[in-house]
């Protein structure tokens, strides 16, 4: 963006958006019959489908410029690319639609970018350090959540001075409304850096922390939770046993030892979250999905949910009365959030996907990015792109691969349509680079016709085995549309994200382009077209 444009944008008007928010006519999520397969061999089919795109791409160079009230983040944990593409071709098959032709909720967004995922001192990243890139705008070592590089792992005398804040912070600071929403719990690496400073992502509580650290005054992610960003207006995700005294039973699975309370300190952080909250607030703290769905948002002001001791369930494994859907989660904390008339940031963690590849479950990690991408559709129907920036990226990929010549329309848990020419045996389409699918049947690669390659829990085959399969190293995408949504478009380092969030709500330390409100013009006018915008300001001035 020019320098000379900044002083015009930041500015909301009257006029109404650019149809670049208008998706292309041809977009359409319908069953694709025999009618449409026949269509697809029609050459005026694909061309019409270009000549609509390229009407559309054109309409994108009037820029929305507006301030962005909401942000929402999604956050696919580990979705790269691959993994964004087999989602796409799953959720069409669901629909019983061949799959590839499909349109994720994300794939529908008018400007992608690319994301260089490194952490400060590892070529293939880890959750906490690009955490930290993503949500408070600096890269850092990996393990560590909320502090700067200068931080290093584990060691919690590196940490004073190395705090560094987040877009939840500086959107909380600026009046907004602040939520986080996870699948994992809520003190895991990616939601803490939106509240914590620890030199360890595994400080989950005191529990978990090496008695140095307690002794030169670390606290555990936690106790941080609650007692950092105070106000923090909606919370939900797992990591019950987190906040309770050790081996306080838990309210769910009353005879699970693995689930009773961790904390060596005694504290009960859900009281203590209560008590700093004021009294004339609607506080509420819920552990099932019937509490979740009877709320009343009008009369919720703050939320704490947690469904769960641990991470929550895989949605394939979700039970349906205790555990919502992280789409649920979304819809109830939009409700709340929105009431703010200084507007939200929301941040929206698909926080298993990671999980089910590490395990090599390439199936439950799919199914968990299709719910993911549900919850963006459902806050793409909550929302204005007039007022709403959202932004859809991942923190790093994984080794996750799809490939084989299948055909069009295979299942994408199937197999690929021969057989190996050096081994004269079938292989899947998935398959991870390394992991626990590693298989070796009497010498030799396991024979996957003898297994049930479909089912939810089949560990894909790898090239390597390693009891948890690793991330990947390669660029990630980032979605974006709403306010500013045009300044995610090319590749870009991670740590770049907030700062584009942060300027185009106007919070945040670079609000020189935020004149105040009475010299609002309504500028929608990017480069292209601003010197025509200036003539008609200048009479106006
Ligand atoms: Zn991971």
């Amino acid at each position: 963006m020019p320098a000379a444009s900044l002083g015009d944008q930041g500015h909301s008007g009257t006029e109404s958006l650019p149809s670049q928010h208008l998706q292309p006519t041809w977009v359409k999520d319908e069953l694709m019959d025999e009618k449409g397969k026949e269509k697809e061999k029609d050459p005026k089919y694909w061309r019409d489908q270009a000549q609509e795109t390229l009407k559309y791409a054109l309409e994108l160079q009037k820029l929305n410029t507006n301030v962005a009230k909401n942000v929402i983040m999604f956050l696919g944990d580990g979705m790269g690319v691959s993994t964004v593409t087999a989602t796409r071709i799953l959720k069409g098959q669901l629909h019983h639609n061949p799959g590839e032709e499909t349109r994720l909720e994300m794939d529908k967004f008018p400007f992608v970018a690319l994301s260089k995922t490194y952490n400060t001192n590892a070529q293939v990243p880890d959750s906490a350090g690009t955490a930290t890139a993503y949500l408070c705008g600096v890269k850092a070592n990996e393990g560590t959540v909320g502090v700067s590089a200068a931080t290093e792992r584990s060691r919690c005398n590196t940490t004073q001075g190395n705090e560094v804040t987040s877009i939840l912070r500086w959107a909380k600071d600026a009046g907004k409304s602040v939520g986080i929403v996870t699948t994992t719990r809520v003190n895991h690496a990616t939601p803490s850096a939106a509240y914590a400073h620890s030199a360890d992502r595994d400080w989950y509580s005191d529990n978990e922390m090496p008695p140095e650290a307690l002794s030169q005054g670390c606290k555990d992610i936690a106790y941080q939770l609650v007692h950092n960003i105070r106000d923090i207006d909606v919370i939900m995700g797992g990591g019950r046993k987190y906040m309770y005294p050790k081996n306080k039973t838990d309210v769910e699975y009353e005879i699970d030892e693995k689930a009773r309370g961790t904390r060596l300190d005694g504290l009960d952080l859900v009281n203590i979250w209560k008590s700093f909250k004021p009294r004339h607030k609607h506080s509420h703290f819920i552990w099932n999905r019937t509490e979740l769905l009877t709320l009343d948002p009008h009369n919720v002001d703050y939320l704490l949910g947690l469904f769960e001791p641990g991470d929550m369930e895989y949605e394939l494994n979700r039970n349906n009365v205790t555990d919502p859907s992280l789409s649920e989660m979304v819809v109830v904390a939009i409700q709340i959030l929105r009431k703010n008339p200084k507007g939200f940031f929301l941040l929206v963690e698909g926080g298993r996907i990671d999980h089910g590849h590490h395990e090599g479950k390439a199936k439950q990690a799919l199914h968990e990015a299709v719910e993911m991408d549900r919850a963006i559709g459902q806050a793409g129907s909550m929302t204005s792109l007039e007022d709403t920036l959202t932004v859809v990226t991942a923190d790093h990929s994984h080794v996750f691969t799809f490939g084989g010549y299948t055909p069009r329309g295979n299942s994408i848990f199937g197999l690929a349509p021969m057989l190996s020419d050096t081994d004269k045996k079938p292989f899947t389409a998935i398959l991870y680079g390394n992991g626990p699918g590693y298989k070796v049947v009497g010498g030799e690669r396991e024979n996957v016709s003898m297994v049930d390659y479909a089912h939810n829990n089949y560990q894909a085959q790898s090239a390597v085995p390693l009891r948890h399969e690793t991330h990947g190293g390669e660029d990630v995408a980032v979605f974006s549309k709403g306010p500013m949504a045009h300044l995610l478009h090319g590749v870009h380092e991670q740590n770049y994200i907030p700062h584009v969030m942060a300027y185009a709500a106007c919070i945040g330390a670079n609000l020189d382009h935020c004149a105040p409100a009475s010299s609002a013009g309504s500028l929608a006018a990017g480069p292209l077209l601003l010197p025509l915008a200036l003539f008609p300001l200048s009479i106006l001035f």
